[in-house]
């Protein structure tokens, strides 16, 4: 029988009625044997998720406030799903809430308190789903550096699970090696997920949230945009790192690594396929030659201009290290015979503008610096494109039509992204143009 491992986002238990959703996706395929939970999430969307309620309620009990009042308002959450789902686990949950409570007037820490969601909501899972619960504190380990342990975790995991048939893990957090509990960063029960997938080697890592899966492009630029179907780890990377953000990008890598495939899932609509991600996909696996439109606005372009630059030898690195010193990351750096053009984050180059421009003069004597501040860029990704012709003749014919004006073209040498420069204000209206050209007329 195949092995999945499936992780829950917060919306997708925030309260009976998503539990109830839950538990039927799971019992429909006895291979859904290792659940993760996050701690509830909003129920509407003025909403608090229990996190954020933890957290809060934690600062102040450790300034010495009073936090009777906050304190309740998350044990009514939990009771509320126990009650509704008819579960005979109240005094359970009062004796654990007992001894959060004694945890923080004890200052346990942030990290503790705001892991109690997971937890908690492990306990009223598995107790609805009849399956064992193992605390994460118990087989997620992080080092003294604060850093996550795989190999040991992993052993761990996997020794823990062989003992049992089906389980409930709950996300977010591990323990450090004075038992202290340590959680990841925010959106972190995806990385929960992951390496519970791989101890397990794991056919497939299902990942249900309350969306179908990734979205082709932003749907507050485009409306409705459509699903990517399938989409591989370095598309994933490309489009992730241009702002396209639904799953946490520290969970990759130990499913990555095992070879296992992530499939993201809409609790709301359990028939739709989602997006699966893999190493690799054939080329031609994709319906719209690309895979994925992405971006971001807040970029500066500075140019140094210097007659016969291309004869001088270690131009290009004097130029870099000037970036360096400033402690600044190049994000392009587009170049021709006498010019070199960096492409960085506009916040970060403005803190440091004075120093930079100084040292360039002082390390590479231009004849002139421009800075160009108004710069967004677009990020066209997809694995397809290397197989077409015409792929970048399209992207420009789009833009060109739509009275965009290009300012810089950096096609990485994988041919998997073609990125362009654009005013700010072009933005949207790009987006939108290769949008409509490649997945709504599908040329
Ligand atoms: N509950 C945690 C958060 O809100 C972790 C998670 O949901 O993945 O960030």
């Amino acid at each position: 029988m195949q092995t999945k491992v499936v992780k829950f986002g917060g919306s997708s238990l925030a309260d009976a009625n998503q539990f109830v959703k839950v538990a039927n996706i799971i019992k429909a395929d006895p291979s859904r044997r290792y659940v993760v939970p996050s701690a509830p999430g909003k129920r509407f969307p003025k909403d608090t998720k229990v996190t954020d309620m933890l957290y809060a309620c934690y600062d102040v009990a450790a300034r010495g406030g009073d936090f009777s009042e906050m304190f309740e308002a998350i044990v009514a959450r939990y009771m509320e799903i126990v009650r509704e789902l008819g579960l005979k686990i109240e005094d359970r949950l009062t004796r654990e809430f007992s001894t959060i409570r004694m945890s923080f007037m004890a200052r346990a820490g942030r990290d503790y308190a705001a892991s109690r969601g997971e937890y908690l909501n492990g306990i009223v899972l598995a107790n609805y789903l009849g399956f064992s619960f193992i605390d994460a504190a118990d087989v997620i380990f992080f080092g003294e550096d604060g850093k996550l342990r795989l190999k040991e975790t992993c052993h761990a995991v996997k020794d823990r699970l062989s003992e049992v048939g089906n389980a409930v893990i709950p996300g977010f957090y591990g323990s450090m090696p004075n038992d202290t509990v340590k959680t990841f960063s925010r959106g972190g029960s995806d990385i929960t997920g992951a390496i519970v997938a791989a101890a397990v080697n794991a056919d497939l890592y299902e990942n249900w949230t309350d969306v179908s899966g990734f979205f082709v492009t932003d749907p507050r630029i485009v409306p409705n945009p459509e699903i990517i179907r399938s989409i591989t780890y370095r598309e994933l990377r490309e489009l992730a790192y241009m702002g396209a953000g639904v799953f946490h990008e520290d969970a990759i890598f130990p499913v990555r690594q095992a070879g296992i495939p992530i499939n993201i899932r809409n609790t709301n609509r359990p028939e739709d396929e989602g997006t699966v991600i893999t190493e690799s996909a054939p080329e031609d696996s994709s319906p719209y030659t690309v895979t994925g439109i992405a971006g971001r606005r807040g970029f500066v372009t500075v140019t140094i201009e210097k007659d016969m630059m291309n004869a001088e030898l270690g131009f290009g690195r004097r130029v870099l290290e000037v970036f360096e010193k400033n402690g600044i990351s190049f994000e392009h750096m587009p170049s021709g015979i006498d010019t070199m053009s960096i492409i960085v984050h506009k916040d970060e180059f403005e803190a440091r503008e004075s120093s930079i421009i100084e040292g360039l003069r002082r390390a590479v004597s231009p004849d002139r610096i421009d800075i160009d501040r108004d710069v967004a860029l677009l990020a066209v990704v997809g694995r397809g494109m290397r197989a077409q012709r015409g792929t970048a003749a399209r992207i420009f014919a789009a833009l060109a039509h739509a009275k965009v004006n290009v300012k810089m073209i950096d096609q990485g040498s994988s041919e998997l992204n073609i990125i362009v420069g654009i005013t700010n204000d072009d933005f949207e209206t790009s987006v939108k143009a290769v949008y409509d050209i490649f997945v709504t007329q599908r040329l």
